[in-house]
């Protein structure tokens, strides 16, 4: 058996092109075993003082927590770093260190297993699953943010996700009119087959009887989900707001526990695709767990991936995994963190995400460059 040595907490930062070059920063973990196996995991923290926090709880809390432990032996890990921040856990900061461990030593156990980590969630429900292009509507002008779609389209995207109201030189994500007459000239351009998907997203300030009307006018345009057109809290208005379209609504992503996802599925009942980011969700154990109340509930899990390679490689083994995911985001412009911190580049080949082959998360990282980015 195979001991945890040693856990870094590595706070990075990037431009990000997908962004609107703003700097972006996250922290990756890396896991060391007694006899040398090394993981990596992720904890999308985003703000500068959330990874230093998120830094502090895994050097001072789980390092000390876990050094020793048996590094196969995830649920144990998972269950004591749980134990560990109870009181100030449940969400939050918490979740997302939990979140990188917990990826390390799935990366760590499907390494010394020799596998692919899909096939230890129980082998492939999908042999490929669509490739999705997730950008930011940021251009100034409707006709250059429906070209800029077309492109993803030409490069071989088969399906869009727009998010509203971003960085950038765009009105679009706010009126009304100026966000149905987009889908209405980017349906026309890129015609029926397409998939598009809309991400309202958190700039847009709407109440339920907007969210309500342009769902709907939206909707003749045929969009294959709606996202967060209301803040992820109000939920009164997603209730009356899938009382009142037919349009499929998506959300979650702000969740950060299991037991958040449950009070969504249960109790609200509003929300058809969830988002679920295994960098936040308490890690791969957590977006399983996720995964296993979707499939209860018959609900489409989307793995949200706004990070670094070694996130999406986790977030493509659990999507290709489960029996519930429908399409895999990539982000159409290059950036550092998906392009170079791997020797190999996590792409689409033709518009489909096939199945990486190497063992654990199945990617290389480049140590050199990820220290190169470090703050
Ligand atoms: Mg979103």
């Amino acid at each position: 058996m195979t001991k945890i040595a040693r856990i870094e907490p590595i706070p990075i930062q990037y431009p990000d092109p997908n962004d609107f070059g703003t700097i972006r920063r996250t922290v990756l973990v890396r896991v060391e075993t007694s006899d040398g196996v090394v993981g990596w995991g992720e904890c999308i923290a985003m703000w500068p003082e959330a990874c230093k926090a998120v830094a502090t709880i895994i050097a001072d809390g789980f390092l000390p927590l876990l050094q020793g432990d048996i590094a196969e032996d995830i649920d144990a890990a998972w269950e004591k770093m749980r134990r560990h921040v109870f009181w100030y856990g449940e969400g939050g900061i918490a979740s997302l260190a939990i979140s990188g461990i917990d990826m390390a030593l799935w990366d760590i156990r499907g390494k010394v297993a020799g596998q692919p980590l899909y096939q230890l969630f129980g082998g492939l429900q999908h042999d490929r699953l669509l490739a999705n292009a997730s950008s930011h509507v940021n251009k100034k002008g409707e006709a250059a943010c429906v070209a800029e779609v077309v492109g993803f389209f030409e490069a071989g995207f088969r399906s869009c996700k727009l998010g509203f109201a971003k960085k950038g030189e765009s009105n679009i994500g706010g009126d009304p009119d100026t966000d149905v007459s987009f889908i209405r000239s980017l349906r026309a351009a890129l015609g029926d087959e397409a998939e598009i998907l809309v991400d309202i997203g958190n700039g847009v300030r709407w109440d339920a009887d907007t969210a309500i009307s342009v769902a709907n006018r939206m909707g003749e345009y045929r969009i294959g989900w709606y996202e967060e057109p209301l803040y992820p809290t109000d939920d009164a208005g997603y209730r009356k707001l899938a009382a009142n379209t037919s349009v499929r609504l998506a959300s979650g992503e702000r969740e950060f526990t299991e037991a958040g996802y449950r009070r969504q599925m249960e109790f609200i009942q509003a929300i058809e695709v969830y988002g679920v980011d295994p960098a936040r969700v308490e890690g791969i154990t957590g977006f399983r767990r996720v995964d296993a109340l979707c499939t209860q509930h018959g609900k489409v899990i989307n793995a949200h991936a706004w990070s670094t390679a070694i996130t999406t490689a986790a977030s493509l083994h659990l999507s290709l995994a489960s029996p519930n995911a429908e399409i895999f985001e990539y982000k159409p412009f290059p950036v550092t963190v998906q392009d170079d911190i791997v020797t190999e580049k996590l792409w689409h080949t033709d518009g489909w995400a096939y199945p990486p082959t190497g063992p654990g998360l199945g990617i290389e990282v480049r140590e050199d460059v990820v220290r190169g980015l470090a703050f």
